[in-house]
């Protein structure tokens, strides 16, 4: 409770004090950590009756703040309610959605440089709304992730993907050893039994733990970095491999490269958008290349939209790329398609 504030600059500079007093470094054994807090501000005025009405006003203010990213402020504003009803009524359907499942995957395939074949194939999942139709993920993801469905959604995924993988493999001959990569969030981390859960997917579905692959953001792994170790640790005893998702663009020390057991780094888009524009985006994805065959690390490269961007990559080494320039993410039937060209291709080229 701020009392007697004369103006909204007194109550930000009260904000960035509290701010500040929270963000001292703080020991816990032998790491430091820092710790952040998103702060949501109701200013009392005649409209309120009771003490409740204000709490809940500020608690919507900061679930928009949590919104907007770590340590941020906000006053409550008319309209956010509206925003929380649209949540409320997002949630009720995403439930729905997982009950009547209108779920579905899209498969993006990743591209080896060496011989221009697909290695591998991302599931990205969309959300077929009755009203709305096609939902991208971005925009129910972060729902999913809060309330908690994302582990339900998350195992369907898996489901899903490995045993469409399956399928694949044994229809191409050629495809036999294709990878399917597949993204985790952090919240996955703490689902009770979930190795268990993935072990029982990978064992009915056939395929090799080898041919399954996580993705997980380096953000994610730092939120909780013991719990995403043990995690992640007992995934490569199920052999899978794991893939540091959007790298480049989360904080966090590079020491984890050595801690985590990881087999590849993806360079984010945001790097290769003007790859062949900027000598400065160039020069972070040769030294992600650079850092990733110090470790051992197969690079991939994401977000590759024309052919100039490929061939800079190649030129520099990079293992796998991904992208529209090669194919958009496509719904299962559209990919077996594009699958079955590719095969006709590979036999053409080696009667050539
Ligand atoms: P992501 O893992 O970074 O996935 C790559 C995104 O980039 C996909 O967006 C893909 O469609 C898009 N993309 C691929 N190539 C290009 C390109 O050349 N240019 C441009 N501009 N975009 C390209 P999408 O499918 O909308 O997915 C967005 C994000 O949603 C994913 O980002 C991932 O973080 C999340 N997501 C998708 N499926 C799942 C899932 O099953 N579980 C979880 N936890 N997250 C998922
Ligand atoms: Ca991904
Ligand atoms: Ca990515």
């Amino acid at each position: 409770m701020l009392e007697k504030l004369p103006d909204l600059a007194t109550l930000e500079q009260r904000v960035e004090d509290i701010q500040e007093q929270l963000n001292q470094p703080y020991s816990l054994g032998d790491e430091t950590f820092n710790t952040t807090a998103s702060i949501g501000i109701a200013l009392s005025d005649s409209k309120y009756k009771s003490a409740d009405e204000i709490l809940r006003d500020a608690d919507t203010a900061m679930y928009e703040a949590k919104k907007q990213g770590r340590g941020k402020s906000i006053i409550f504003q008319e309209g956010m309610h509206t925003n929380v009803v649209n949540m409320v009524r997002m949630e009720r359907d995403l439930r729905i959605a997982l009950e009547k499942q209108q779920f579905c995957l899209y498969y993006q395939p990743i591209i080896s440089l060496e011989n221009y074949t697909t290695v591998a194939l991302e599931a990205l999942v969309r959300w077929i709304h009755p009203e709305q139709g096609m939902i991208r993920p971005d925009l129910f993801i972060p729902l999913t992730e809060e309330t908690g469905l994302i582990k339900e959604l998350g195992l369907w995924v898996f489901e899903t993907a490995c045993f469409q993988l399956r399928q694949w493999q044994m229809q191409f001959p050629h495809h036999a050893e294709l990878g399917m990569n597949i993204n985790m969030s952090p919240i996955q981390f703490k689902q009770p039994h979930l190795i268990n859960l993935i072990q029982d997917i990978i064992e009915k579905s056939g395929i090799k733990g080898s041919t399954c692959r996580v993705e997980i953001t380096e953000n994610a792994m730092m939120q909780d970095p013991e719990a995403a170790l043990t995690i992640l640790n007992e995934l490569k005893n199920l052999e899978l491999l794991l893939y540091i998702d959007d790298f480049g663009t989360g904080y966090s020390s590079l020491s984890y490269l050595q801690r985590f057991p990881i087999d590849a780094l993806k360079i984010d888009r945001s790097f290769i958008k003007d790859i062949d524009t900027s000598g400065k985006s160039a020069q972070i994805a040769d030294a992600i290349i650079a850092l990733g065959e110090a470790f051992g690390l197969r690079i991939v490269a994401e977000g590759v939209e024309n052919e100039q961007q490929a061939s800079i990559l190649k030129l520099a080494n990079c293992h796998h790329v991904q992208g529209y320039f090669f194919s958009r993410p496509q719904d299962a039937k559209s990919l077996e398609e594009y699958l079955n060209i590719e095969r006709h291709q590979i036999a053409e080229t080696s009667l050539n």
